[in-house]
């Protein structure tokens, strides 16, 4: 007998498939050199978010299991219980010193932190004012808050300020939301303009750093202006998970505003902390990218060479989207570049908006140049011209 329960998410399994939008998981082992093992096939990554390969470095490894043995492998309650690991100070006061911030918080996960963070601020008689393109975890932050939410096109702050200047008065409290690098189309918000624009109307800016950290600035991220200087980002998130090569995420501001959270978000209060190796990773993680020039610079040059090789417009990011726009096409490119040894997942809806379902390639400070070469050689060949030439 099959209950009412099963029917229902068959049917829904059923009309995703016939969509081509149905998503399954594959078993991935990931090793040194970005690699990945997909049952018998070896292939070369270039599409994970690991963009300085540290997720395999042996000082995180190592970091990773003193920790371990040091303090066990759980953190065993949440951090204002008896989870906040020593560990965490360290972590913090490297991340406020990299952002230039007076003080920062880290919560369990990049989703975790925009899930409290943003309900922390923002209520119902309240305006939040972001981007279209804004990650699924800002998007469930701002329903959390129950505040009203305003779109504006992706990255046109005059719209932004057009939003502002007619729903501003009618708010108490504004927060504008963006991403420094956009994760599914690699390139880069005004994050000075949006700047501007908040202090003109009295908003508060979130820039999310996930895909900024340890690649753009030196590896600091999208909240500096190309001279260095601190723009007037009130707070600048992101995660631990990607580039700093661990786990976790984080928010960098005023230390009233990170008292707040530990106060009022309830994704840090509620669930429990991360686990110290885990925590000591993550600390190894952010000193190579505050250190390590050469290997903050090459995700960028990586990305840079395959646009070029390519006769795209030059990357902006680490991340470098190829927009085929039929569900089925993204799947065969994937499919014939998984033949050839490298692994790139087609991006689908609701990842990405109806109509632009893309490879989206990701370049690490992992891969060889003549990885990225050839890379680019197999991508000419399994993709059609007209979209190069468009790209
Ligand atoms: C990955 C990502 C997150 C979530 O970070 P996790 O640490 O993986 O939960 C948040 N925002 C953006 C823009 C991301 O790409």
């Amino acid at each position: 007998m099959t209950g009412s329960l099963e029917d229902f998410a068959r049917t829904k399994l059923e009309a995703l498939e016939a969509a081509t939008l149905r998503r399954r998981l594959t078993p991935t082992a990931r090793a040194p050199g970005a690699a990945a093992r997909r049952g018998q096939a070896e292939m070369i990554s270039f599409c994970d978010n690991d963009y300085l390969g540290l997720s395999q470095h042996p000082a995180l490894i190592a970091a990773a299991v003193g920790a371990t043995e040091a303090y066990g492998a759980g953190a065993g309650a949440s951090r204002l219980v008896t989870g906040d690991n020593p560990l965490y100070e360290a972590v913090e006061r490297r991340l406020a010193r990299i952002k230039g911030s007076e003080a920062a918080i880290v919560f369990g996960s990049g989703y975790l932190a925009n899930i409290g963070i943003i309900p922390a601020l923002m209520g119902p008689g309240d305006l939040i004012v972001a981007d279209e393109l804004i990650h699924a975890c800002m998007h469930a932050g701002a329903r959390l808050s129950r505040a009203e939410m305003r779109v504006f096109r992706h990255n046109d702050a005059a719209q932004a300020r057009n939003l502002l200047s007619e729903a501003r008065g009618r708010a108490r409290h504004c927060l504008i939301l963006t991403e420094g690098v956009f994760s599914m189309d690699g390139d880069r918000a005004p994050v000075a303009a949006l700047a501007e624009i908040a202090r003109e109307f009295d908003a508060w800016l979130l820039v999310d750093d996930a895909h900024a950290l340890g690649v753009i600035n030196g590896g600091r991220g999208s909240g500096f202006d190309e001279a260095g200087a601190r723009l007037k980002v009130d707070l600048q998130m992101g995660t631990l998970s990607k580039a700093v090569g661990a786990y976790g995420g984080y928010l960098c501001a005023a230390r009233p505003v990170i008292e707040l959270m530990v106060n009022r978000a309830r994704s840090l209060i509620y669930t429990t902390g991360l686990p110290p190796g885990t925590l000591a990773a993550a600390e190894k993680g952010l000193e190579l990218i505050e250190t390590d020039a050469a290997l903050t610079a090459r995700p960028l040059a990586h990305a840079r060479a395959f646009t070029d090789a390519l006769a795209l417009a030059p990357a902006q990011s680490a991340v470098v989207p190829l927009v085929l726009g039929d569900e089925g096409r993204a799947l065969a490119a994937a499919e014939a570049l998984a033949r050839r040894g490298y692994l790139v997942t087609a991006m689908r809806p609701p990842t990405v908006p109806a109509g632009t379902s893309r490879l989206r390639f990701t370049f690490s400070a992992a891969h060889l140049a003549q990885d990225v070469a050839a890379l680019a050689e197999a991508v000419r060949d399994v993709v059609p011209g007209p979209v190069l030439q468009e790209g």
